[in-house]
């Protein structure tokens, strides 16, 4: 019951028209329908959203109808050149054809059957096909299922009970994981990530700084250690896409190598993103174990345990992997769409080349505005954060100006492009150097818009603590 408010009528259209050269024409008001929805969602969903960030969008959480290739539609009828894209998944833009495909002559077939399938296997091939050194795969539904499998399974093969963290990471939300993630209020990054987490969570993580071999050597090899893994996002893009310091994976091989513990590269992200074989094939370190999800599957939940036969063979004698819907045959299917299609040449060379298109546009534009920023990228990941000097780390990522940030999401809305809060920007395989050429246009613009309106950028010398 939405009372009065018909949703289902198309309020006026204050949005741009899409395509190139719309940017001086329209600047989008105010969302009619995705407020009304908004409303509605509150009353039965819980924070009126699926996922606890999406609350937060400025300057309301917004509503969709559809997407296609780069582009996505809210229920206003406004269409925005989308940079989210789903937080990540969505590697082949909207509606690839190859995938809606696959995943069409899929379902008239079943929608799961508790029992072994061809595509299992066959999907299982192509990762390990993809990814170097790899023998086995795992199936689960999502990142954060992933890791703990992974984790149990380094505790299973070395008997020990603890692992070392980077601080700045994420590896999902669970108990075990969301920890050292963020500063809490008083600035420290030892605290619990959640009310109502377990609280002897705290005492299985040693948190280390990312790029820092000397701690997490120390953290590792300390009397009554017990490392049984060490985890690491080999780039950190959840916090500021920075790329691993060189001879840093290498380092944390030698180590992990040296004490019997498992490494384990959490590439949720940069699976099938920064290489066609991830950070493995890009940065040429092997680790014991692979987390991927997102990209895998184009926007079907899936994630996968992938690496060392003599580790996850370990299923097989011991060590519990469950879950009703793992190895999914309608995700699968569409799993294999969308490897095949990241298989095509040129993907990830035209990855590269719109990354840096990407990132030297929003460089111009804030060395035009006369602005404090910096952007980092690593292929199609790019990174763009006001008012601290610093991009090289995880300190200077907490020192960028999100209010500021904030502002200039909104601007972009109203202009046509939907970005991530926080400063991270995915690219798909659907964006040209045309789509991308009209993004850094109204990014420009969006900033100059937000400096007119109000105060610039601060800087913050927010420090992390430990
Ligand atoms: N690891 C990394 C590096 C991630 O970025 C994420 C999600 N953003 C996760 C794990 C958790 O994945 P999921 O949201 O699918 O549980």
């Amino acid at each position: 019951m939405a009372g009065s408010v018909d949703e289902n009528e198309l309020g006026t259209r204050t949005g741009p028209p899409t395509g190139p050269g719309w940017g001086a024409v329209a600047v989008i008001s105010s969302w009619p329908q995705s407020a009304v929805a908004w409303e509605r969602a509150k009353r039965s969903l819980g924070a009126g959203v699926s996922t606890g960030l999406r609350a937060s969008m400025k300057p309301h959480p917004l509503f969709f109808a559809s997407g296609s290739g780069p582009r996505i539609t809210d229920l206003d009828g406004n269409t925005y050149l989308d940079h989210v894209l789903g937080w990540g998944p969505v590697i082949l833009g909207h509606a690839h054809p190859v995938l809606d495909d696959a995943v069409i002559a899929r379902v008239p077939l079943g929608a799961t059957f508790g029992a072994g399938h061809r595509l299992e296997y066959l999907a299982a091939e192509s990762v390990l096909a993809a990814i170097p050194g790899t023998e086995r795969v795992l199936w689960s539904n999502t990142g954060s299922e992933a890791t703990q499998v992974a984790l149990r399974l380094a505790r299973a093969v070395t008997g020990r009970d603890r692992y070392v963290k980077m601080v700045g990471h994420y590896h999902g939300w669970s108990d075990s994981f969301l920890l050292g993630y963020r500063p809490d209020a008083s600035g420290s990054m030892t605290g619990a990530g959640s009310l109502g987490q377990r609280r002897g969570a705290r005492d299985e993580v040693s948190l280390v700084p990312f790029g820092d071999l000397d701690a997490a050597i120390q953290a590792a090899t300390a009397p009554g250690a017990d490392i049984a893994a060490v985890f690491v996002e080999p780039v950190l893009c959840n916090s500021g896409v920075l790329a691993p310091p060189s001879g840093y994976l290498e380092g944390l091989r030698r180590l992990c190598d040296e004490q019997g513990i498992v490494l384990v590269f959490d590439e949720v992200i940069t699976g099938f993103r920064v290489a066609h074989g991830g950070a493995v094939e890009r940065y040429g370190v092997q680790p014991d174990l692979i987390v991927l999800a997102k990209a895998l599957a184009g926007g079907y939940p899936l994630s996968a345990i992938v690496g060392r036969g003599s580790i996850i063979d370990r299923v097989a004698s011991g060590v519990v992997h469950a879950g009703t819907y793992n190895g999914n045959p309608i995700v699968l299917a569409a799993a294999m769409a969308t490897m095949s299609v990241l298989a095509e040449d040129g993907i990830y060379q035209a990855f590269e080349e719109r990354g840096s298109e990407l990132a030297d546009g929003f460089r111009a534009a804030i060395t035009a505005q006369g602005v404090q920023g910096w952007v980092n990228h690593v292929g199609p990941v790019v990174q763009c954060s006001f008012g601290s000097r610093r991009g090289d780390s995880f300190e200077g990522f907490l020192a960028a100006d999100q209010e500021f940030y904030d502002r200039v999401t909104v601007n972009l809305l109203r202009r046509g492009v939907f970005a991530l809060p926080g400063g991270r920007w995915y690219l798909s395989t659907a964006h040209t150097a045309a789509d991308v050429a009209e993004t850094v246009a109204v990014f420009a613009d969006s900033l100059s818009a937000t400096l007119a309106e109000g105060p610039g950028p601060r800087e913050l010398e927010v420090v992390a603590s430990g």
